[in-house]
């Protein structure tokens, strides 16, 4: 396809841009206006297998580099990124709709913490394993060794930000990464390769792969491949964990959820309400750990509606490059049909009462913008536990609102999913809040507070969202394995065969 507003992206590896060798390409769409942006090449086996023997042969060098000294190239990296931040995030707001002010203050920036973050802890030690002194003359040590050849695989939402908690903590860790960003949002992944390699990290070290799925699931099974850590959708990561199983490879799943927000009797009003706004209607909706079940006392269910209704206005769709627009497009067609049928399933067939918003496009938007997968942020209220819109994860900016009469009733409902990504509280008494969090079933949770996810907070799902963490200290031993040396100085080996 000719005459698309910016150059096609090919592949990635041996530390330069490389044509794909399949002959075939896809096209990623703005999605604010449904128009092409760019064509993308598709790898084929052939360039998968080349990106996978480029970081292959990087591995012996980069693993034995001393930490310092790769600390210092991701260092290097990270204020790349930062000094390119708002370059980047238009790139980021073209490829996933997501407006320019919230693309160009939170994707590059806590990409680059997280690279920054990895980059100190291993410069500064933090990969030493342990010495345990067993006799006089005898101890053990552990090393921590890194895996060798990683893969990653990216959803659309974060696109540079799932590339770089991916990349960041497997790189400092001395493995080489393949990477494959989701086909709806593959912008980002040349630009942070061409990012590294400027920074000075050697060639194979990171590489990008193009495609759909098939490209995915292909660099998962492959045999040179260690480590899989994927963010995607619960279905497709119980594909990629059965086959990483059956080569025995490690494995980091960051899958979906449908989380619950509790509002306890004695909670602030304008924060909790602020709080669910945070918790469904950031980047549409599109966010992982959205708690999208609202449990609210039954007595306070009136006055919460009333102040939520009014600070809808505050919800601003409009054209994404805006910085007064806080509230973009869905990411796709097909992810636009998706939300959208959740939401006419949510009036027509659970019967749950439509609050604000519903099936019509935001009003008001600009003629150039009516072709765009845009959805008005949507308020289900009256909503029981057995509705499909309150079970499953639609993925947009639908809340779903749910009165309960106990605390303890309402924890009880909170964990009955087989999904444990996020929850949270709002209470002003917080010996309450931390016996509360106690008894939630889920990995990331919040107090008075929805969705800042920083570099030091370790983030991974419990139940079916999710195998491991990524970030903070515990990010990084997802990306080593262990060895243990039992040193002996005594000159004797334990033996049982001993003359008698
Ligand atoms: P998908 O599961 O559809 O896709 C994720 C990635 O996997 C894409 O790159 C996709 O390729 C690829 N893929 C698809 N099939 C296979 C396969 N068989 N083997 C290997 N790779 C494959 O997820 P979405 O992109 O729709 O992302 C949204 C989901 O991600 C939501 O469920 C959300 O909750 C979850 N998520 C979880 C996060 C977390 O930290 N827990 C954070 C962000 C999102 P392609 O799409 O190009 O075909």
């Amino acid at each position: 396809m000719t005459g698309l507003p910016y150059p096609p992206r090919q592949l990635y590896y041996d530390g330069k841009v490389q044509p794909a060798t399949s002959g075939e390409t896809f096209v990623t769409v703005d999605p604010a206006n449904a128009t092409p942006l760019a064509e993308i090449h598709a790898a084929s086996h052939a360039d998968v297998d080349a990106a996978i023997a480029s970081a292959e042969r990087a591995f012996p060098s980069w693993s034995q580099t001393p930490p310092i000294q790769r600390a210092r190239i991701l260092q290097k990296a990270a204020q790349l990124l930062r000094e390119r931040n708002d370059d980047i995030a238009k790139f980021e707001t073209l490829d996933t709709g997501k407006a320019f002010s919230e693309t160009s203050t939170v994707d590059v920036v806590t990409g680059a913490d997280v690279l920054e973050y990895f980059a100190n802890l291993v410069g500064g030690g933090g990969l030493n394993g342990e010495t345990t002194q067993l006799r006089e003359d005898a101890w053990v040590y552990t090393k921590k060794a890194p895996l060798g050849v990683c893969a990653g695989i990216g959803a659309w939402n974060y696109p540079i930000q799932i590339a770089l908690w991916k990349s960041a903590p497997c790189l400092a860790a001395g493995n080489t990464m393949v990477y494959k960003p989701s086909e709806f949002t593959p912008l980002h992944g040349q630009t942070l390769a061409e990012i590294y390699t400027e920074a000075g990290l050697p060639a194979g070290v990171f590489n990008v792969v193009n495609g759909a799925g098939d490209v995915g699931a292909y660099l998962n099974a492959h045999p040179s491949i260690a480590k899989v850590s994927f963010t995607g959708q619960v279905s497709t990561g119980k594909k990629v964990a059965g086959t990483a199983a059956g080569g025995m490879k490690y494995v980091t799943m960051e899958l979906g959820g449908k989380s619950p927000l509790l509002i306890l009797p004695d909670a602030d009003l304008e924060i909790a309400v602020d709080g669910a706004m945070m918790a469904n209607f950031f980047s549409t909706g599109q966010v992982c750990t959205n708690g999208t079940r609202v449990f609210i006392p039954k007595g306070m269910k009136a006055a919460f509606e009333k102040r939520l209704v009014e600070k809808m206005q505050y919800i601003r769709p409009g054209p994404v490059f805006d910085l007064k627009t806080n509230f973009g497009p869905l990411v796709s067609s097909v992810h636009y049909d998706k939300v959208t049928s959740y939401i006419r399933h949510g009036i027509e067939v659970d019967k749950a009462r439509l609050l604000y918003g519903g099936l019509e496009k935001p009003s008001g938007l600009p003629e150039d913008l009516k072709k765009g997968f845009w959805v008005q942020p949507t308020i289900f209220t009256d909503c029981t536990d057995n509705m499909t819109i309150v079970k499953e994860e639609i993925f947009g900016p639908v809340m779903s609102i749910l009165t309960y009469d106990t605390i303890e009733e309402a924890v009880k409902r909170a964990n009955a999913t087989e999904l444990g990504l996020a929850a949270g509280v709002f209470t002003k008494d917080l010996n309450l809040a931390h016996r509360i969090i106690d008894q939630l079933e889920a990995g990331i949770t919040w107090v008075n507070s929805w969705g800042e996810s920083p570099a030091e907070m370790s983030v991974g799902g419990w139940k079916q969202s999710g195998v491991g963490v990524e970030n903070g200290r515990r990010g990084i031993e997802a990306w080593v394995r262990n060895k243990s040396t039992l040193v002996d100085m005594s000159g004797a080996v334990a033996t049982v065969f001993s003359k008698l």
